[in-house]
């Protein structure tokens, strides 16, 4: 089994969409090792964004990701990292396939399209690990 790390953006807390998107993730039978809501600070987001900071749209996703707290997970399922970036769709939300939560839910607005999309998702099992540990403690991950 694989695990994944999902942040829930400001953009979909501020929609009211938390309780849909996670939905989305249970109907797929991901399985929920760990949740928590947390404010991100400058220091987590420079090293959890570090292969986009030297970008000039660098600061604007650092303000963005402030704007409210986000909602951390944990999924788990099998082949769970490549099932969850086809489930989300690209990066650019109007380039995003129909169907996926980047699509459907994510900002249609020039300029915000490309960062305000929902969700992060781990883009490997090697990234995953990494990401896990950034933002849970062992004991804040569960099998039941
Ligand atoms: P993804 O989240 O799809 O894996 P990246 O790792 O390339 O994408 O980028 C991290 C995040 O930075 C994106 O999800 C998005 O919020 C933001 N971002 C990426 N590219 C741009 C861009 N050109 N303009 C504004 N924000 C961007």
């Amino acid at each position: 089994m694989e695990k994944t790390l999902i942040l829930l953006k400001p953009d979909c807390v501020q929609k009211n969409l938390i309780g849909r998107v996670i939905a989305r993730f249970e109907e797929a039978g991901f399985i929920i090792r760990a949740c928590k809501m947390i404010q991100l600070t400058d220091d987590v987001l420079r090293e959890h964004y570090a292969h986009i900071a030297e970008f000039p749209f660098y600061p604007d996703v650092e303000t963005f990701m402030k704007e409210t707290p986000v909602v951390a997970l944990v999924l788990e399922a099998d082949g769970i990292i490549d099932k969850m970036r086809e489930m989300l769709g690209v990066t650019d939300c109007l380039e995003a396939a129909e169907g996926t939560i980047r699509a459907e839910w994510g900002s249609k607005e020039e300029g915000k399209n490309k960062m305000c999309n929902i969700a992060h998702a781990s883009d490997s099992a090697e990234t995953a690990e990494v990401e896990v540990k950034r933002f849970f403690s062992e004991d804040e991950l569960f099998s039941y």
